[in-house]
């Protein structure tokens, strides 16, 4: 039976690099039945306005996998993030961002290999937020000073922190399931809970609770500044990291930049209905329609995606193939090379054809 997915392709730079990691999911000889479904701002004035149709989350609730090409979100104006609104409808509580040293990509190190398991609904990136001058965030105000007797300047504006007992037992156990499943050591928990007792103190109490429960990964916490100076020093000492939305965000760019950058950052949301992989970058306008932008992040978003549909082997023979092109370093898109206006780079298309080449010749 081939597996029946959603293939979002997105915009910018999305629609190609979109192509590309397809015909290298279906070189690996798994079948797949792709429902290919659009959003993002060019589909807007076919649906009323909408940037993500409904039928898109009705696909993706029916398949229960998708794979998404970048999304632009216009500044200032026009919709708030498709990406952020598709983690919410879904309810796609829990994303995965791996970070992974691949020879041929520069960096300051060269045996990168960390896990960030980051919480994906809740903390001051749940948008609850109110501004500065409004009657709202003055009541706010008043009733924050009264209830805390804290003083808050009348030009402030005011955001609010969430993080509730399930939000924090279910992305937890996820880490700890994923961990276990991966065959990964330990469990860093990371938070401030010196400082918000309330909230990142809930976060690690619930996190130690339900490590109790895996006596088989090795499990400890860190405070979030201190984890970020450590990852730099030595990144070798950490494995999997599981981190509250906002500090998910510092510290997965950080581990990025630990391995090469964005452009090899894959990424994915799981929900308990759903699963949504995606590149970590965003959709480079720039580079859109031109056959430049490297899509290996999109294709290591694949990579976890057939992890996810238990097609193993699949996973690892495209995944070797991935790092052989790479390390060869002949097929490789202009930010790999020393260079960036080096004229051996080759573009989207051809890393494809070198991945699909290699793949074959290892059979
Ligand atoms: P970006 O990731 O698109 O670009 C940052 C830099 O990296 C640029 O120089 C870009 O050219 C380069 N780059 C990114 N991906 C690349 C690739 N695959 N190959 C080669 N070079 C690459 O970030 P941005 O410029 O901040 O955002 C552009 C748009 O993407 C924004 O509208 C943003 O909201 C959106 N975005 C979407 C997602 C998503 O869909 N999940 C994630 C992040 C940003």
């Amino acid at each position: 039976m081939p597996h029946r997915v959603t293939l979002i392709p997105g915009d910018g730079i999305g629609p190609e690099l979109s192509t590309a990691t397809r015909r290298v999911l279906e070189a690996t000889g798994v079948e797949f039945d792709w429902d290919v479904r659009e959003a993002g701002a060019d589909v807007m004035a076919k649906h009323g306005g909408n940037p993500l149709p409904d039928s898109v989350i009705e696909s993706i609730a029916h398949t229960g996998v998708a794979i998404k090409g970048p999304i632009t979100t216009p500044v200032g104006t026009g919709f708030r993030s498709v990406n952020v609104a598709l983690r919410k409808a879904l309810d796609l509580f829990g994303q995965v961002r791996p970070c992974k040293s691949y020879t041929g990509v520069r960096s300051r190190y060269s045996d990168v290999d960390l896990v960030i398991v980051r919480e994906n609904t809740e903390d001051l990136y749940a948008g609850i937020e109110f501004e500065e001058g409004t009657e709202n965030c003055a009541v706010l105000r008043d009733t924050i000073q009264k209830l805390s007797g804290a003083v808050i300047r009348e030009d402030a504006g005011i955001s609010i922190k969430p993080i509730s007992i399930e939000g924090t037992r279910r992305v937890v156990q996820f880490a700890l399931d994923y961990a276990r499943r991966e065959g990964r050591r330990k469990v860093t928990v990371v938070h401030k809970a010196n400082i918000m007792k309330h909230t990142d103190g809930l976060w690690l109490r619930v996190a130690r609770e339900v490590a109790e429960g895996y006596t088989d990964i090795e499990f400890e916490d860190r405070i979030v500044d201190n984890m970020c100076m450590q990852l730099v020093q030595k990144p070798e000492l950490y494995d999997v990291m599981v981190c509250p939305n906002l500090y998910g965000d510092i510290v997965s760019d950080l581990a990025a930049g630990l391995v090469g950058g964005l452009g090899v950052a894959p990424g994915a949301n799981y929900g308990r209905a759903a699963a949504l992989f995606e590149p970590t970058h965003g959709s480079a306008p720039k580079y859109a329609g031109l056959n430049k932008a490297n899509p290996t992040a999109m294709m290591l978003s694949g990579v976890l995606m057939l992890r996810h549909l238990d097609e193993r082997d699949a996973a690892d023979r495209m995944e070797a193939a991935i790092a052989a092109v790479i390390a060869e370093g002949k097929n490789v898109t202009y930010d790999l090379k020393p260079r960036p206006d080096d004229p051996s780079a080759v573009g989207t298309s051809q890393v494809a054809d070198a991945i699909i080449a290699r793949m074959a010749a290892s059979r």
